[in-house]
């Protein structure tokens, strides 16, 4: 029985935070001030284990699940990734199966990940000019590292894409060259507005680089752009293509909201559930994962929960703002 919450939205796309660690300190996201030696991560204990993140997807299954997104911190970073992977497989031959990264250990676990089910991946990178690049995710790895992942992904068949959160003052002069780097290896990217997620970025309306602010420079350097009707009404990514035919994507959730058709649960690396990704409070399911809850115990309190949503924070922004303390971003995964 397809679940529906309480604006008729449908629970098609689960997110999973498998970790709250990260080998970068993105600025926007992490920042080392915020995330520093005396940061205190989970515990191993604290994070649920393969199996128990599995159980939830085999709950919401034949509620209407349709998708999983592994997501982090960097989920790369946790070990057998591809055991979990597998193990999701298993569960569902056509469930789509995706992974956000920052692709640096990507090279090493393409093949891996490939072969134990993953349908495609998402990579992050917001600048291809090398000092940009390890200024915003203050690290000393390169953009040629992230290419090369890229490329070995490719080459075994796993899908690419690429997204690009846009800051004022910060990144705008990469919109070119990461496109015109995307064109050349036949990859879509997608341009992300800068989002007032968490605590700890500093966000205010003016670091937004809209969609439309964007597709203006794309136009100035490339040409026309074309709007592309939507596979499906929960991308969130609306495409343009250029006239070579070329797709690029623009995730306008503060320009353009898309609440009306958010079909996404998270599921945080400790285990609790959020409806939204601005939530403040998640519902927690370790306790009842680990207190012997089977997929239908689990099935009813995600039911419970699905029915009473009625998020659509993006929509509210403007109201809403100044008292809120959203998660952060790398607990829940984005
Ligand atoms: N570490 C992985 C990565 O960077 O792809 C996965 C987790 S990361 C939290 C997921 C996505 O959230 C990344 O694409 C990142 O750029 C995006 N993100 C983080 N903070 C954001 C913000 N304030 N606004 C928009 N996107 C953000
Ligand atoms: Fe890590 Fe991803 Fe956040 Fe960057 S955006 S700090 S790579 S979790
Ligand atoms: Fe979905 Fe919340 Fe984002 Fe709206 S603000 S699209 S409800 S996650």
């Amino acid at each position: 029985m397809q679940l529906q919450d309480s604006l008729g939205r449908p629970l098609r796309d689960l997110r999973i935070s498998i970790t709250d660690r990260c080998n970068f300190r993105c600025t926007y996201c992490m920042p080392r001030e915020n995330f520093g030696p005396e940061h205190v991560f989970l515990e191993k204990e604290e994070i649920l284990s393969y199996e128990e993140m599995a159980s939830v997807v085999a709950s919401l299954i034949p509620l209407g699940l349709a998708k999983v997104r592994i997501t982090g911190g960097e989920p790369l970073l946790r070990r057998d990734l591809s055991v979990f992977i597998a193990m999701l497989r298993e569960l569902d031959s056509e469930l789509d199966i995706a992974l956000t990264t920052n692709a640096v250990l990507l090279e090493r676990h393409a093949e891996s990940l490939f072969k134990s089910g993953l349908n495609r991946i998402t990579v992050s990178l917001d600048a291809i000019d090398t000092d940009l690049f390890q200024a915003i995710t203050d690290s000393r790895n390169t953009p040629e590292e992230i290419f090369r992942g890229i490329e070995t992904a490719q080459k075994i068949g796993l899908p690419v894409k690429i997204n690009c959160v846009l800051k004022k003052g910060v990144n705008e002069s990469q919109i070119i060259p990461l496109t015109q780097a995307c064109i050349d290896r036949k990859i879509t990217v997608r341009f992300i507005e800068f989002m007032d997620v968490g605590t700890t970025n500093n966000w205010n309306l003016d670091s937004v680089m809209s969609g439309e602010e964007v597709r203006q420079v794309l136009r100035d350097h490339f040409g026309p752009l074309v709007p592309k009707a939507s596979a499906h009404p929960s991308d969130v990514a609306r495409l343009w293509s250029l006239v070579d035919g070329s797709m690029i994507g623009f995730i306008e959730s503060v320009t353009k909201p898309f609440c009306g058709d958010c079909s996404r649960a998270r599921l945080s690396a400790h285990g609790s559930i959020y409806t939204c990704l601005f939530s403040e409070q998640g519902f927690d399911l370790r306790s009842i994962l680990r207190f012997g809850a089977n997929t239908e115990d689990i099935a009813t309190v995600i039911r419970d929960i699905w029915t009473h949503r009625g998020d659509r924070y993006s929509e509210l922004r403007t109201q809403l703002k100044e008292t809120r303390q959203p998660v952060e971003m790398s607990f829940i995964g984005g």
